[in-house]
Order: structure tokens, then C-alpha cells, then sequence
């Protein structure tokens, strides 16, 4: 019997236990009661609300992600089977209807389950109601900011709260409208938010988390004169700012003022009363650039989303990026999501736009670039791409495309200097040493070091690997035991723990981080073994070995995930740092990317094969990226910059373009290698990576993965390889094969995609991951 009229209403809701059969989320009806056009405020899009689900009804939370009629309705149900909606969530804010469309994007783009992407785009603190902020302060808003703005009488309480704020002390202001309400012996805070939203009043948030950003910047900043070159961006972007979407890559050298571009564009937009999304990759949200931008844009409208948060300050930051208003919102990959209301966006930025951790590694496998790329075209506003390496598909889209808009910064900005990059052929290095132990910073770096530090300079050294040394081995080559993960199949790395005057040594593993002791004897021929490799601590001990004076004074830090656990010990050794306590910084790509201080003199790269090695065809843009954005470190003020590059490979390729500073030669070299192999950016990748404890099963399961993929009619447009072991073939006891499929479009790869979808082969879980645009191949 189906009884369906045509005034029912559905609503799909992505629960967020994900059930991928439904990409689209669940059908549930819509009950009279909570019907927005029968009542007022009933169920809208981007809502929180309660579904029964499954068998026994249990209460799940979800959120709607479409509203309609009859046209829901799935012809495999049958009507009086929908199950109705329980109730609206009202304590949580809706999401906004652009952030919805996103995540239905990002669950069909990246295959994942709607639900899955619905609560990984939210964060917890926002989700569990951590520490939910009430408090809201207020200002007189001059001029009046509504256009709903009545010119004539108010309410003669309004009038009275307004004549009470008003009367206040430029010190008092803004209040807090608890206080307001008290100081004016109002029942309710109602006229007062009816202030607000007539645009008398405006809503202002001076948060601990912005006092506290502005109390670390370096200098307070006054704006310098913008060159030619960044002028004649800021106009051309500008001019775009009201038409719609536009997609704009800024090539700019290290150190050649993009920031300064960014912050210009972002007070216009902000002036004509809009929104901002500001994009950093996590790392360089520091305090000296976070301090730069809150010292240069008005900060009573600005939200900081970084790790560093508190999970009540996260859920504060989120509630000020909701508030209605032009405003900032500034953070890493997650902040693609926040909750600034539709059509207010007037503006995306995304700060070094190749950095590898916009990618989330865990689904959705999401691309933060890509993300607000898609939610630029949806806010109908233009979006910047910037970097002085831009990843190959943003160059690849500008150059090759035209979809983007190329902008340059060939020069570093006016008081900068060009960093001179020696690169120095390991091989012969060593050689030199009187002493017989293996040397990590050789000769040439170390002259450098002593003269930078006597003319008062300061140092940064990199080495990409964490740990103390990565290889533990037998010496004998006949037994050529080598120490292993018994979960993973990878070496295990030496750590040494200092703490208490005691060192700890002991092996962890980079992958599952298990650990164990350091073996004394080969457990296969009873040989002492050797240890050697590479690792930053290792560096650490050398350094402090060369440099004894600097490191009883505390002048030497290492920076790694290790050494700091938290962001706040990152923000804090980077303030020594900025002092001149510290003098020589050393650490992993932490210290690689963002940071400008003008007093370093001194850059020095361990070893460039760490990156050129990998099993990636994006090994040699990474060595790229690394060196270049390195060196580009030093030589920020008038002293001049030396930057020492150790290699085993002096010839390689991107190595020697780095030196040169030479980004679109290599650029174009490197996609003509991409195209002849029909590799990324010219052509679309995803991985299909199947995981399971028995090697057996992994494979078998692969190759019948590979197998029906293959037999989907939209197979024969795309390549699909065989499954093959993963470059590391086992994690955390879990066996894992790859089936890659490359195709000549992202049309044709999404098409592959859907149909393995809706014919229930791509199933991601526990077993199956699904990886559209992979940026890391291991
Ligand atoms: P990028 O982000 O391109 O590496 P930054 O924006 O960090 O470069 O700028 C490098 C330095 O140059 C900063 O200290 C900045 O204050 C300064 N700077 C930027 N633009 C100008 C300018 N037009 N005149 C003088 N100094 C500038
Ligand atoms: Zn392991
Ligand atoms: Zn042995």
C-alpha cells in the first residue's frame, strides 16, 4: 500500500556510522512536525539531527544533505518503509549549505563514504559541543552594517541599550552582552541580538587565541610599500575580486613578498565587506606569521584555526568564523571547511600551495588545495594558489591549461639578497677528515658555520629523517641480516632519549612506532653489528661535538617531531630562535618552509638524496621543493645568504636546478617525464590499496578487485595496472597490494570511479582504501 501524497517531504541525512551503498546518505521522511513549509524553522540543509537506524532503530546523529520530494524517493523502496527523522539537533549550528555541496564533492570525488566525510570534516571539539562559547561581545557599529538598516525611530529599548553602549568608555568596549544586559536591566538578551541584526551593533571577538598571537609578533608590522611587481598582482586580482570565480597561480620567489600580496588583497576584501580563507600547510602557522597577520588585519574579525588549539578554543574559533560579517578565517587543510555562511566569501588563499599536508592521509582522502579550489567555485569568488615552487599541477593548470591565471614575483623584495646554493659532492668530503669517523657535516659546511656564526649569523641545518640512525646491520656482507620491523616490512631507526644525564637508546619503528632494543650481536652469525645511517639526532650530537661553547649556552635546538611533541614547543623554540638565543636551528621539513628570519646566514641540507631517493615519481619535484624552499631560508636581510647542499648526487637533475633557482626550466623537464610515462599532472592517478594480515588474501582480494574493475565498460577509456606489493608491502601486520588506474582525464577516471562504486567493488573500509590523487605512493 503506498500512501504517499505529494506534499511528504524527504531528506537525505549522511549518518555518520558510513554506509557507502547510500553515497548520497540515507532516505528518511520528514514528519509533519519538522516540516519547514508547514511550520516555521522545520528541517533545512547542513542540519543536525537524530535517525533511527537499522533493525533495532538505534538513535544515530546525521546531517541532512538534501531536501525534496517525491524525486528522492530510491524505486527499490517501498514508500511506508522510510523511516521518519526524530528530532533537529538545535544546540549545534547548521552547516552551511557550500560546505554541504563540498562534502557531497569530496564523497563522490575522493570515493568516500558520505557519512565518513561528514564527521571528518567537522572537528570533534565542534561535533561533541567542547566548552560551547556563549559569550559574544559587542560595539557600536559605525556605520551601521546592514543594509536592513531602518533610518528613523527605534524601540526605546534599543535605543536605550544603544545610548548605554555608547556612553561607555572606549575602554570597556566592546562588552560583553551578559554585562550589557545586566548594566541595562533587561529581562532577555533578545534586543540586544536584535541590535546585532539590524546592524547597529556588531559582534566583536577579541579571543585569547588572537591576544595571544599578537603578543608574540617579532615586530609590530608596519606595511611596506608594495613593489611593482606585487602591485601589478594585487591590481589584477583585484579587478577579478566581484566576478566570480578565478582561478590564480603566484609564482613568486622565496623571500619575494608574498605575503605582503595576500594581506593587501585580503584588507580589500575584508574593506568591501566580505570574507577571506587564508590556507597554510599546518607547519608555518607560527607565531611570527600568525603574528603578521593579526598585526595587519583587523583582528576583532579574525578566526585562528591551528593543532595548537585547546578543543574549546577550536570550537571558539569555529563559532567566530559562523558569525554573519566580513571576517578572516586563517588555518591549515581543515579550515577549507569553516563555517563561513554562503555568499560571504569573497576570497580564497592558499599559501604554499605544493605542501604535501593538504593531503589527508586517512579518508576522506581529501586534497585541502583541490578542496578550496571547488569551494572557490562554489562561493562564486577567486582563489590564489601561491608558492615559490608550485606543485606541477598547479603549474601544469596555468601553463598548460589556461585554466589559471600565471602571476610572478621574480625577485626577492627590496632589502632582500639572492642566496648563493654551493652544492658540495659528499663523496669527496668525507675523505678529507683526519679523524676516521664518518662525518655528517662535512668540511665546506662547516667552514661556513664558524665564519657565520663569528660575523654574528645565524644557521639552520636540515636532514629529512628523525632519529638517531637508520640502518642496523650485520657488518659481515654474507650474512647480510639487516634489523626489521616484525610488523612492518621496514628497517628500524635508532633513537638516542636524553633525559636525567642518561641516554636511552633504543629502535622505533617510523611506521607503527613499535619498539625495541638495540641488538648488540646479529642474531643470525652473533657479529656485533654495525649501526649507521642518517638521523637529526646523529647531526645534533655532531654539531654539539663541533660547536661545544654554543651548545653549553643553549644555542643549539633540533627541531622534529620528537624533540617537540607540541605545537606550542614548535612556537616556543622558534621565539629563542627569533631572540638569537638560539643560533643554529636543525630539524626535519619543519624548519624547511615559511620561516623568515633575516639574520640567518648560514643554510646547510645533511644530505639531498633522502628525497631523491624514494620510491615516487614525485621524487625529484620533493628534492626540488626541499632545497629551494631551504636555501630560500637565508638571505633575508641585507647580509648575504650561503646555502650548502650535501649530496652523493651532485648531477642530479633537480638538485642542480634548485642551485640555479631555475623553477620553470626544471618545471617543464619534469612534466615532459610525467607526460612520456602518462603520469600526474597530465594525465589522473588513483591507487586502490588492499590491506589484510595474510599476504595471500591481500593479493587474492587485489586481484579480484582488479579483475571486476576491469570488466566495468568504462574500464576500456583508463588503464588499470595489476596489483602489485605496496613500496612498503606491510604495515602495522597488515600486507597491503596496489592496483593503480591512470587515465587521460579526471572525467574518465570518475567515471571508472562512480560505476566500481554503484557495483559495490570499491567498498573503503577497514579492508580497502581508495586514494583519488594520491601524493604519496609508499
Ligand atoms: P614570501 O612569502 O614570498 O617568502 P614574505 O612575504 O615572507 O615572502 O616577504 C619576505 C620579507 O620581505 C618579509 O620580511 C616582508 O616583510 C618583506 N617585504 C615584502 N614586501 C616588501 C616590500 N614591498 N618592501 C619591503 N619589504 C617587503
Ligand atoms: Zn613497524
Ligand atoms: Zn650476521
Amino acid at each position: 500500500m503506498t500512501t504517499t501524497s505529494d506534499t511528504t517531504r524527504y531528506a537525505r541525512i549522511a549518518v555518520e556510522r558510513g554506509i557507502d551503498r547510500y553515497p548520497d546518505g540515507l532516505l528518511y521522511r520528514i514528519p509533519i512536525a519538522l516540516d519547514g513549509v508547514k511550520g516555521i524553522g522545520g528541517v533545512a540543509l547542513g542540519d543536525h539531527v537524530t535517525v533511527p537506524l537499522g533493525r533495532s532503530n538505534s538513535r544515530v546523529n546525521g546531517v541532512v544533505v538534501g531536501i525534496g520530494g517525491d524525486e528522492l524517493l530510491d524505486k527499490k523502496f517501498a514508500v511506508d518503509q522510510v523511516k521518519s527523522i526524530l528530532e533537529i539537533d538545535r544546540t549545534s549550528d547548521p552547516m552551511p549549505s557550500v560546505v554541504v555541496r563540498l562534502a557531497q564533492w569530496i564523497a563522490s570525488y575522493y570515493c568516500a563514504p558520505i557519512g565518513v566525510t561528514i564527521a571528518g570534516i567537522t572537528p570533534s571539539a565542534v561535533r561533541k559541543g567542547v566548552g560551547r562559547i556563549q559569550k559574544i561581545a559587542v560595539d557600536i557599529a559605525t556605520p551601521p552594517e546592514s543594509a536592513t538598516t531602518k533610518v528613523g525611530r527605534l524601540h526605546p529599548k534599543r535605543q536605550a541599550v544603544l545610548d548605554a553602549v555608547a556612553l561607555l568608555p572606549q575602554s570597556q568596549r566592546p562588552v560583553d552582552i551578559d554585562e550589557l544586559r545586566a548594566a541595562c536591566s533587561l529581562g532577555t538578551r533578545a534586543p540586544i541580538l536584535a541590535l546585532i541584526k539590524s546592524g547597529h551593533l556588531h559582534v566583536t571577538h577579541r579571543t585569547s587565541v588572537q591576544a595571544k598571537w599578537r603578543a608574540s609578533t617579532i615586530e609590530e608590522a608596519r606595511a611596506p610599500e608594495p613593489t611593482s611587481d606585487q602591485s601589478k598582482m594585487i591590481e589584477s586580482v583585484g579587478e577579478a575580486l566581484n566576478l566570480g570565480f578565478s582561478q590564480h597561480l603566484l609564482f613568486g620567489v622565496t623571500g619575494s613578498g608574498k605575503t605582503e600580496v595576500y594581506l593587501r588583497l585580503a584588507a580589500r576584501v575584508l574593506a568591501a565587506g566580505r570574507s577571506v580563507l587564508y590556507l597554510v600547510p599546518e607547519i608555518s602557522l607560527t607565531p611570527q606569521t600568525g603574528g603578521r597577520i593579526v598585526a595587519r588585519l583587523p583582528n576583532d574579525r579574525m578566526a585562528i584555526l591551528h593543532s595548537g588549539l585547546t578543543a574549546a578554543q577550536r570550537h571558539e574559533q569555529w563559532i567566530v568564523a559562523s558569525h554573519t560579517g566580513p571576517k578572516i578565517v586563517i588555518g591549515a587543510r581543515s579550515a577549507v571547511f569553516a563555517p563561513i555562511a554562503d555568499g560571504e566569501l569573497g576570497l580564497i588563499i592558499v599559501d604554499e600551495e605544493h605542501d604535501q599536508s593538504y593531503k589527508q592521509d586517512q579518508a576522506p582522502r581529501y586534497h585541502g588545495r583541490d578542496v578550496a579550489i571547488r569551494r572557490a567555485q562554489l562561493s562564486a569568488c577567486p582563489i590564489i594558489l601561491g608558492s615559490a615552487t608550485p606543485s606541477l599541477e598547479s603549474w601544469f593548470n596555468a601553463k598548460k591549461r589556461g585554466i589559471s591565471q600565471l602571476h610572478q614575483l621574480p625577485n626577492r623584495a627590496p632589502g632582500l639578497t639572492t642566496p648563493r646554493v654551493e652544492i658540495v659532492d659528499f663523496r669527496k668530503e668525507t675523505v678529507l677528515r683526519r679523524d676516521r669517523r664518518v662525518h655528517l657535516v662535512g668540511p665546506t659546511l662547516e667552514v661556513a658555520l664558524r665564519q657565520g656564526f663569528a660575523a654574528g649569523g645565524q644557521a639552520i641545518i636540515l636532514l629529512n629523517r628523525r632519529g638517531y640512525a637508520n640502518w642496523i646491520a650485520c657488518p659481515d656482507q654474507n650474512c647480510g641480516w639487516m634489523m626489521q620491523c616484525s610488523h612492518c616490512e621496514a628497517g628500524m631507526v635508532v633513537h638516542h632519549d636524553v633525559g636525567d644525564g642518561k641516554t636511552l637508546k633504543f629502535t622505533r619503528c617510523h611506521h607503527c612506532h613499535a619498539e625495541q632494543k638495540v641488538p648488540s650481536r646479529c642474531p643470525r652469525c652473533a657479529k656485533a653489528v654495525t649501526i649507521f645511517g642518517l638521523g637529526t639526532q646523529r647531526v645534533e650530537e655532531e654539531l654539539e661535538r663541533l660547536f661545544p661553547d654554543l651548545a653549553a649556552r643553549g644555542g643549539i635546538a633540533r627541531v622534529d617531531s620528537d624533540s617537540m611533541t607540541q605545537a606550542s614547543d614548535f612556537h616556543e623554540t622558534l621565539g629563542r630562535f627569533a631572540r638569537g638565543e638560539i643560533r643554529l636551528l636543525l630539524g626535519t621539513q619543519m624548519i624547511a618552509k615559511g620561516l623568515d628570519f633575516p639574520n640567518v646566514q648560514v643554510v646547510g641540507v645533511i644530505s639531498a638524496d633522502t628525497a631523491l631517493n624514494l620510491p615516487d615519481f614525485r621524487a625529484s619535484e620533493r628534492t626540488f621543493q626541499l632545497v629551494s624552499q631551504v636555501s630560500g631560508r637565508c638571505g633575508r636581510s641585507a647580509q648575504a645568504g650561503r646555502a650548502i647542499i650535501q649530496t652523493f648526487q651532485p648531477d642530479a637533475e633537480p638538485i642542480l636546478a634548485a642551485a640555479r633557482q631555475d623553477f620553470p626550466g626544471f618545471a617543464q623537464r619534469e612534466l615532459e617525464v610525467r607526460e612520456r610515462y602518462g603520469l600526474p599532472p597530465v594525465h589522473r592517478l588513483a591507487r586502490v590499496i588492499i590491506r589484510h594480515e595474510q599476504q595471500s588474501e591481500a593479493e587474492r582480494i587485489a586481484e579480484q578487485v582488479r579483475g571486476k574493475l576491469a570488466g566495468i565498460p568504462a574500464a576500456k577509456s583508463v588503464i588499470i595496472r595489476d596489483p602489485a606489493p605496496c613500496p612498503i608491502a606491510r604495515i602495522a601486520d597488515r600486507w597491503r597490494f596496489q592496483i593503480e588506474i591512470l587515465a587521460q582525464t579526471p572525467a574518465k577516471l570518475q567515471e571508472l570511479l562512480a560505476a566500481g562504486r554503484t557495483l559495490a567493488i570499491l567498498t573503503p573500509g577497514e579492508i580497502m582504501a581508495v586514494d583519488v590523487d594520491p601524493v604519496a605512493l609508499l
